[in-house]
């Protein structure tokens, strides 16, 4: 059974959601044969030498489920500035922006899903910007409260812009997802990002296929996942937790 998780959006300012990840990883530890991470695992992730303790824990929790499960992590929009180090701080092995696993005689396609929504072209631009090499170094070499601002206006100027843009605009595009499932010879398509948690039936050419979008973590909503064994796609819930004291 392989467990996927996506779009958590981990942060200090929510405590709540970071002790349900460390409930659910904790439950699953030696349970799952490996947990995918596809993407926004954090809200926000300025690079992997940030000092702050809130990643030091996060980073802690990971590296405690590793030891007993593989686990896979792909970066998402949120924190696509995930490198090296964070792999080898955790023990997770980083994927590529479309990583094709088989898994019981399936092919699974596994994406964070914001490259699909290709209807929304500033995005796409914006995203070909913070995307490249060049953002990446520049980005990194800044001090570590100058990267916590900038991360703060991109995320103001997001969800600025996503509120003002129609939702089939920010929604993936049809086209986009048969592409990619042709390309691959996929069965399976999972990703994130949209925050419209499903699983669509599809056809692609000849053959079937189905799409899992994985659910947002939300204060309200018990969804935090889904998990696949022998072809069944399952959601993941846990009671939401009070923090810690
Ligand atoms: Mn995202």
């Amino acid at each position: 059974m392989l467990l996927f998780l996506s779009d958590l959006h981990l942060s200090p300012e929510r405590p709540t959601l970071l002790s349900r990840f460390r409930a659910l990883l904790e439950e699953q530890a030696g349970r799952v044969e490996a947990l995918y991470i596809l993407g926004d695992l954090f809200d926000a992730w300025i690079g992997d030498d940030d000092p702050a303790p809130f990643a030091a824990e996060v980073k802690g929790v990971l590296k405690r489920f590793g030891k007993a499960t593989p686990l896979f992590f792909q970066r998402g929009n949120r924190d696509f500035l995930v490198g090296d180090r964070f792999a080898a701080e955790t023990g997770a092995r980083l994927l590529e922006d479309e990583a094709l696993v088989e898994h019981q005689g399936l092919r699974l396609l596994l994406m964070h899903g914001d490259q699909l929504c290709t209807d929304d072209i500033e995005y796409q631009q914006v995203r070909a910007q913070l995307r490249s090499p060049g953002f990446r170094r520049q980005a990194l070499a800044l001090s570590i409260p100058e990267r916590r601002a900038l991360a703060a206006e991109y995320r103001r100027r997001s969800g600025e812009s996503l509120s003002l843009k129609p939702d089939d605009i920010t929604d993936v595009n049809a086209d986009a997802v048969r592409r990619a499932l042709e390309i691959h010879q996929a069965d399976l398509l999972i990703h994130g990002h949209t925050h419209r948690p499903a699983i669509h039936e599809l056809e692609t050419g000849d053959r079937p296929a189905r799409r899992v979008v994985l659910p947002d973590w939300r204060e309200n909503d018990p969804r935090v996942g889904a998990t696949l064994d022998a072809g069944r796609v399952e959601w993941v819930a846990t009671a939401a937790r009070e923090p810690k004291p």
